[in-house]
């Protein structure tokens, strides 16, 4: 099996690692990481989420960036808030051993937020397709120093409707750059940026696992419709400190479905399109 320190990651990345107690690589970062530390060719990574993505791009581009240079020098990309402000607390803690700064960018928050932060020099941006257009269009964000570009979740960005934008952000960096496009399947849109933007590049295919986390059990039961929310409310009084998530496939139902708890006494929240961020 693949080692962490087999990888060609420095001895600073390889100290955080150990810190933050990843044992050994996953596949995607078996394979991403030395291909991105080798200098050569661009990545289209297809893996779903939760297999390691992040460490994959973001371990292999701290190390080549290396030391502050106040100026942007990677761009991450991803289709939601959640998701940027997670990858970026990620990469910041990756970071810690460097003097790397990370800013992240998204709508909804103040533009001014972004702009300071823009101005006291960052290293690496992480941020959603509109808000970033937005900094661009008004020439507040200089991507002509990038050298790595990451989109990930791409497939999502492209059924969000940010083809565009996306092409837009890839067209204002400079020619000479490292891409690195992450996404689980790659419909024809997305073969398209990849032949128009790609010259050559490596195709990283990450097989979809059925197979269950060791630590995770799983059950299902077949019951009726009109059983479920008993047998919610008995899983729920069955278990010592009861803390989940559950999902419904409607609005809703969610809502309905946390009336109920709250009426049997059992406190939870809710979210759905409806709710405001
Ligand atoms: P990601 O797919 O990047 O969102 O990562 C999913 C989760 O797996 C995150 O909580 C990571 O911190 C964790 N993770 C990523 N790589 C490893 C690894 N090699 N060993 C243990 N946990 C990991």
């Amino acid at each position: 099996m693949t080692a962490f320190a087999d990888l060609g990651l420095s001895a600073k990345l390889l100290e955080v690692i150990e810190k933050i107690g990843y044992e050994t690589p996953s596949p995607i970062q078996a394979q991403a990481i030395p291909l991105i530390l080798s200098d050569e060719k661009d990545v289209v990574g297809q893996a779903s989420t939760g297999t390691g993505k992040t460490a994959a791009f973001g371990l292999p581009i701290i190390d080549k960036l290396g030391r502050a240079e106040k100026k942007i020098r990677a761009l991450i990309i991803l289709p939601t808030r959640e998701l940027a402000i997670q990858v970026s607390k990620q990469l910041s803690v990756f970071a810690q051993n460097t003097d790397l700064k990370v800013a992240t960018v998204y709508g909804g928050q103040a533009m001014y937020t972004e702009l300071a932060m823009f101005r006291s020099g960052v290293d690496i941006v992480v941020g959603t397709p509109g808000r970033l257009i937005d900094h661009l269009t008004r020439k507040r964000l200089d991507l002509s120093n990038i050298k790595y570009f990451v989109l990930d979740e791409f497939d999502e960005m492209l059924k969000m409707g940010f083809i565009e934008d996306i092409e837009a952000l890839l067209d204002a960096c400079p020619e000479e750059k490292r891409m690195l496009f992450f996404s689980a399947t790659l419909p024809k849109q997305i073969q398209g940026v990849i032949h128009n933007y790609m010259d050559d590049y490596e195709h990283i295919k990450i097989e979809a696992t059925t197979q269950n986390r060791g630590d995770i059990a799983q059950y299902y039961y077949n019951i009726r419709n009109s059983d479920k929310f008993e047998l919610l409310n008995r899983l729920i009084l069955s278990e010592k400190d009861f803390y989940g998530l559950i999902f419904c496939r409607r609005k809703i139902d969610v809502d309905e479905l946390h009336a109920q708890l709250a009426k049997n006494g059992v406190i939870s929240s809710v979210i759905h399109g409806d709710i405001s961020q």
